[in-house]
C-alpha cells in the first residue's frame, strides 16, 4: 500500500476528497506481480448525484464566471504541474497499468501537452456573423454543453483524460470523470494536480467505481449534457442507448483492428520499427494498435522474417524494469489473449515468432508472450476481432485493390498505415480507407495531439484531439436580432 503516496480510497467531489457514499472500496492490483496495490472507492449512484450537483454548482458559480482566457491560464498551470510530476505519474502508471516507465512518462508528457494545447485554444474558438435579411443582425455563440461525463478505460488514462477533460474544461464545461476500476491512480493524481493549480471546486469531479454502477449512473444521469466514452464496443452501445434517453450527444472512441499496409515498393528499413512497435506498445492494449499487418506478396517473406527477428529480441518484464513490453492489465485480460493464441494453435496458423519473458518477471504477474502469427486468412477470427494483447497477424495480399479490400474488411475503422513510395497510390489509399486517421510512411505521428482522432463503423463516432474536439465539447447558439 505504501507504494502509492496518497490515500487513493476517496472520491473527489466539489473540490474535496471524501469517502464514497456507500463506504465500500475495490482492490487495485499491480499487473507486474499480481500483488494488492491499493484500495479505491466503489463509487455509487449517490456519489454520481453529488458530483453532477457539484459540477452544476461550479457552472453557476466561480467556474462559470471565468473568462475563456482565465480558463486557458488555469489549464496551462495544470500542464506545468503535470510536467513537474511526470516521473511520479509514470511510476504510478507503471504500478497500476503495468506500463514500462518510458511509456508512462510519454503519457504524462502527452497529458501536459493536451493541457497546453487546449489551454492555448480556450479563447480561440469564435462564433460568426451571418449575412442575413435586411434589418437583422445574426451571429453565433459557442457555448459549453454544461456538465460533461467522461468514462475512460485503463489502458491510457492520462492521455484520454488529457484529450477529453482538457478540451471540455477549455470550453467551459464542468466535468464528472469515471476512471476504470482496473487502474485509476493517475486519474486521482490528476484531480490533486488540478486542485493545486487552482481549478475552482466542482469544475472537475472524479468518482472511481465499477462500470455497471458508477459508470451506468453517470451515463443515465439527467443532469449530464454530454458524454465522452472511450472503451469497448459493447459498453459504447450501452452508453449511446443511455444518452438517447435524454437525447444528449455522445462521443464514442471504441476499439479497432487497425491495419498497416506494406506495399512492395515501401522503404522497409523505415517501416520495420513501426510495424512491430505499433503492435506491442502497451502490451498491445492500444485502441489504435496495428494488430493487422498487410503485406504485398513480393515482400511478404522478407517482412515476416524481419518482424520475427525483432519479436525474438523483445524483452518482456516488470513495468519498473522499463523493458520493451510489460504485463497485460489483469489475469482476465491474459486469459482472453491466451484464448486467442489457443485458437491460433488449433487452427494450425503459422506462429512466426514469440518473445520470451525476462527472468526478472515475477510468477504472479500477468505476462503474455508477444506473438507474431503469419499467413493468416483475412476472414479468420484472429484477423477480425480485437485481441487487445501483444499479438499481431500478418496477411498477404496481391495488388492495391485487394490490399484495400482486406484493410476495409472488418467491422472496425479507427486508424490505418500505408507504406509506399508511390505518391499517387498513397493518396488513393488515403481517400478509400474507411477509418478516422490514415498515416502514410509512419504510424501514429508520435501521438499527434493536434490531429483529430476517432473512428467510423464500430470504432465509434465523434472526434477528440486537435482543435476539432472543441466543436464536440461545445454547442452552437444562433442569435438573430431584428432592429429595423
Ligand atoms: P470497457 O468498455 O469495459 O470499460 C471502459 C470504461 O467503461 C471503464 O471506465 C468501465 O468502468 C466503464 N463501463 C463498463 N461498463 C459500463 C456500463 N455498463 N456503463 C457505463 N460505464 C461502463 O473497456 P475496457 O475493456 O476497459 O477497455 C478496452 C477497450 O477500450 C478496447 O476495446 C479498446 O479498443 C477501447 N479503447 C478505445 C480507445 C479509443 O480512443 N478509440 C482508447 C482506449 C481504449
Amino acid at each position: 500500500m505504501s507504494q502509492v503516496p496518497f490515500d487513493s480510497s476517496g472520491v473527489f467531489v466539489g473540490g474535496r476528497w471524501q469517502r464514497g457514499a456507500g463506504g465500500e472500496t475495490l482492490p487495485l492490483f499491480n499487473p507486474s506481480d499480481g500483488t494488492l496495490l491499493a484500495q479505491i472507492a466503489r463509487g455509487t449512484a449517490a456519489d454520481i448525484d453529488a458530483a453532477v450537483a457539484a459540477a452544476q454548482a461550479a457552472l453557476d458559480g466561480a467556474w462559470g464566471q471565468l473568462t475563456a482566457a482565465e480558463r486557458g491560464r488555469l489549464l496551462l498551470r495544470m500542464s506545468a504541474r503535470v510536467l513537474e510530476q511526470a516521473d511520479e505519474l509514470a511510476r504510478l502508471e507503471a504500478l497500476d497499468v503495468g506500463k514500462p516507465l518510458r511509456q508512462g512518462r510519454a503519457d504524462a508528457m502527452a497529458l501536459a501537452r493536451y493541457l497546453e494545447f487546449y489551454g492555448g485554444a480556450a479563447d480561440k474558438l469564435m462564433g460568426q456573423t451571418i449575412p442575413f435579411a435586411n434589418g437583422y443582425t445574426a451571429f453565433t455563440l459557442r457555448e459549453p454543453h454544461g456538465v460533461t461525463g467522461h468514462i475512460v478505460p485503463w489502458n491510457y488514462p492520462m492521455q484520454i483524460i488529457g484529450r477529453s477533460v482538457g478540451a471540455a474544461l477549455a470550453m467551459g464545461n464542468a466535468c464528472v470523470l469515471k476512471p476504470a476500476e482496473e487502474a485509476c491512480l493517475t486519474a486521482l493524481a490528476f484531480a490533486r494536480i488540478a486542485h493545486e493549480a487552482g481549478l475552482p471546486a466542482g469544475a472537475l469531479n472524479v468518482v472511481p467505481g465499477l462500470g455497471e454502477e458508477a459508470g451506468a449512473a453517470l451515463s443515465a444521469h439527467p443532469g449530464v449534457q454530454h458524454l465522452s466514452f472511450t472503451g469497448s464496443v459493447a459498453v459504447g452501445r450501452l452508453i449511446q442507448t443511455a444518452a438517447a434517453q435524454h437525447t444528449i450527444p455522445v462521443t464514442l472512441e471504441l476499439g479497432g483492428k487497425s491495419p498497416q499496409i506494406v506495399f512492395a515498393d515501401a522503404d522497409l528499413d523505415a517501416a520495420l520499427p513501426f510495424l512491430v512497435n505499433a503492435g506491442i506498445q502497451n502490451a498491445g492494449q492500444t485502441c489504435s494498435a496495428a494488430s493487422r499487418i498487410l503485406v504485398e506478396r513480393g515482400v511478404f517473406d522478407e517482412v515476416v522474417a524481419r518482424m520475427a527477428e525483432r519479436y525474438r529480441a523483445l524483452r518482456v518484464g516488470p513495468a519498473l524494469d522499463d523493458l520493451d513490453v510489460g504485463p497485460v492489465i489483469s489475469a482476465r485480460q491474459r486469459q482472453i489473449v491466451e484464448g486467442y493464441l489457443a485458437v491460433a494453435h488449433e487452427s494450425g496458423l503459422h506462429i512466426a515468432a514469440t518473445a520470451a519473458r525476462a527472468a526478472s518477471a515475477p510468477a504472479g504477474g500477468y505476462y503474455v508472450q508477444p506473438t507474431l502469427v503469419a499467413d493468416v486468412p483475412a476472414a479468420h477470427r484472429l484477423a477480425q476481432e480485437e485481441i487487445f494483447g501483444p499479438v499481431q497477424v500478418v496477411i498477404p495480399f496481391d495488388g492495391e485493390a485487394q490490399g484495400l479490400a482486406i484493410a476495409n474488411g472488418t467491422d472496425f475503422g479507427l486508424v490505418a498505415g500505408v507504406w509506399t513510395r508511390d505518391g499517387g497510390r498513397a493518396l488513393r489509399m488515403a481517400r478509400k480507407l474507411q477509418c478516422g486517421q490514415v498515416f502514410v510512411n509512419n504510424y501514429g505521428a508520435g501521438g499527434g495531439i493536434e490531429l483529430p482522432f476517432g473512428g467510423v463503423k464500430a470504432s465509434g463516432h465523434g472526434r477528440e484531439k486537435g482543435f476539432e474536439a472543441l466543436y464536440g465539447f461545445s454547442t452552437l447558439k444562433t442569435v438573430a436580432i431584428q432592429h429595423g
